[in-house]
């Protein structure tokens, strides 16, 4: 537990990979919102036993999602199988769900992985969800994704943030990608954020952190830097989304590389909007990876370490 954070939550800061998670306990129930993803789902089932354990045998009753990207809701069909407890997602996400669009939800798109589950009950701005006894408003978080949820707690000014802001920085802005409006969004958002009282927020990457101000200065910089320079965003883009690939397979052939992400149309997007073609683009990330540490190549490999 942090400091600032009432005794009925959990903040679990997980990874890159894997969203964090944040957990509420009410009367011997307890709700998660988000779970990671697939990799690590076993990690998050041993995870949440111990922390219902800790509670005093607490039951898990129920799923809560900001949004469908794989790195939130890859534990959710391991999660809901394990305690047999419903997942609640965005309403704007829940035909998506029900027909399992791998396209539509964004996972055939950037080579990621998410196992299907069902949904049971949906989320929309304007709802109130009850967390770890605590009341908190749903609200609208488009930008990174459109159909994204954030939840505000104006009692013990908290926000769930998602990918909306990070304590540097927040995800990347994939509407733009395929040439749709989504950076006026995110600028709308981190608006909304400046204006609702938060003394801790918990982010969906990164740590828990206090100084929500120089979070949104910083927020609101690489925006402004994003909109003057919209290829910049996508070839930042392009290597978040390498470097994820790297995270979930750990090691791939160069050559290879390439076959492994053929049908992504989300990169794809990215490196036309970054003025590549798609194997330069690759290349060039890769490279770029390589150059900042964040990848390693080894003969013919290009390895996450
Ligand atoms: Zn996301």
């Amino acid at each position: 537990m942090m400091p600032g954070l009432p005794p009925s939550l959990r903040f679990v800061q997980r990874d890159w990979l894997s969203s964090n998670q944040v957990v509420g306990f009410d009367g011997g129930e307890a709700v998660v919102v988000d779970t990671g993803y697939v990799k690590h789902a076993d990690l998050a089932v041993a995870l949440m036993r111990r922390l219902l354990a800790d509670a005093g045998g607490a039951r898990l009753a129920g799923i809560v999602n900001t949004h469908l990207h794989s790195d939130h809701c890859g534990g959710n069909a391991a999660l809901a199988h394990a305690f047999g407890c419903p997942i609640a997602i965005p309403q704007a996400s829940a035909a998506d769900v029900a027909a399992w669009d791998e396209a539509a939800l964004g996972y055939s798109g950037t080579g990621q992985r998410c196992p299907p589950f069902r949904h049971g009950a949906t989320l929309a701005p304007g709802d109130t969800l009850r967390l770890g006894g605590l009341a908190w408003q749903v609200l609208a978080a488009p930008g990174h994704d459109p159909r994204s949820l954030i939840f505000h707690c104006a009692h013990e000014r908290l926000l769930i943030s998602a990918d909306a802001l990070w304590e540097q920085g927040f995800g990347i802005i994939f509407p733009e990608l395929d040439g749709d409006s989504g950076f006026a969004e995110q600028q709308a958002v981190l608006e909304l954020i400046a204006s609702l009282p938060v003394d801790v927020v918990l982010p969906g990457h990164g740590p828990a952190f206090t100084d929500v101000r120089g979070a949104l200065a910083r927020a609101f910089g690489r925006l402004a830097a994003m909109r003057a320079d919209p290829p910049k965003h996508a070839r930042h883009a392009l290597k978040v989304l390498v470097k994820f690939l790297l995270l979930d397979i750990e090691r791939i052939e160069s050559t290879q590389l390439i076959e492994r992400v053929r049908d992504a149309t989300v990169m794809r997007a990215a490196a036309a909007r970054a003025g590549m073609t798609y194997e330069a683009a690759l290349a060039w990330a890769a490279d770029e990876l390589v150059t900042q540490g964040q990848l390693r190549r080894d003969g013919d490999w290009l390895l996450d370490h």
